[in-house]
């Protein structure tokens, strides 16, 4: 099975690309389960006609209430299936003020295991969307236990978004080694700045020793797909949206990188970098 994870910057589009990626997946011929890691359980929405689905720590903790353990989950409660045909399922967190999310995160991966989630729905590719403004150890758990093999960053032009970025992938650079992750590329997810961002983001991919996956353009037909409750492939598959989304499944099912990255540690350095490309694409 692949296990592939997507992190970067709160807003940046994590759960919009992850899921029509999953879809294109799907369309592909893959069996795909998109498991949203992020404690807003806002992952799988698109996919699942715009509702939110119930979370597996929400389960835990009912069966924790009447006297059970996790064994006791019944896999129907905890994985959904899209009406596209896709397996949803949603980690949650903890009760707020309690705990450590990214701890929680790591409980709900270990459900689903010990479940045997996969095995019994033969998924051959997991998506994780994962929260990772900036890594701290809870969310770097499923790269550390293992879950996170293939590493995607999306990023934009904006500083914070690449800033964030190369955070992770140094987060990446201090757990990979201890394990089989690796970074396995960049998706630019557009602002809106096509020009700088065409610039900028592969040679800042080149400068942390990963491929550049696939440009996503900022898209009024991706937000109506999301309002309609569906992905691009399924809403509007003749779009060119769709065949975005078709090219990027295939670059992935097709990239078998996974490098320890080579991040940028000084961020004067970082922000030169920055500073220049922008100078000369204003020119
Ligand atoms: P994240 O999961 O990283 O927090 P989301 O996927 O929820 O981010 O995206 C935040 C918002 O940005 C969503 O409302 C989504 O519709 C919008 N968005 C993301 N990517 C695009 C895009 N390529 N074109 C248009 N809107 C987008
Ligand atoms: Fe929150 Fe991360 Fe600290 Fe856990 S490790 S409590 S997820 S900040
Ligand atoms: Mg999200």
């Amino acid at each position: 099975m692949r296990q592939i994870a997507i992190y970067g910057k709160g807003g940046i589009g994590k759960s919009t690309i992850s899921s029509n990626l999953s879809a294109a997946l799907h369309e592909m011929g893959h069996t795909v389960m998109q498991v949203g890691c992020d404690p807003k359980r806002d992952s799988t929405r698109i996919l699942a006609e715009g509702k939110f689905i119930p979370a597996v720590l929400e389960e835990h903790r009912e069966q924790l209430r009447i006297g059970k353990d996790e064994y006791a989950i019944n896999l129907k409660n905890i994985v959904f299936k899209s009406p596209g045909g896709i397996y949803l399922v949603e980690a949650g967190g903890p009760e707020p003020g309690i705990g450590c999310a990214g701890r929680g995160v790591l409980t709900a991966l270990q459900i689903l295991k010990d479940l045997k989630a996969f095995s019994t729905y033969n998924i051959d590719v997991a998506i994780y969307d994962v929260l990772g403004d900036v890594v701290c150890g809870g969310f770097s758990m499923p790269i550390r236990e293992g879950f996170a093999e293939e590493i995607y960053l999306i990023c934009s032009g904006g500083f914070m978004s690449i800033y964030a970025a190369n955070n992770i992938a140094r987060a990446v650079q201090r757990l990979a080694k201890r394990g089989d992750a690796g970074l396995a590329g960049i998706i630019c997810n557009s602002n809106g700045d096509e020009a700088f961002e065409h610039a900028f983001i592969p040679a800042f991919a080149k400068r942390l020793g990963t491929p550049f996956v696939q440009f996503v353009p900022r898209s009024p037909v991706i937000q109506a797909c999301e309002l309609g409750g569906r992905p691009v492939v399924e809403y509007a598959p003749d779009s060119q949206e769709a065949e975005i989304f078709r090219n990027l499944a295939k670059a992935i099912i097709e990239n078998d990188s996974r490098v320890i990255p080579t991040p940028i540690n000084d961020l004067a350095e970082l922000e030169t970098m920055y500073r220049q490309c922008l100078v000369k694409d204003k020119k």
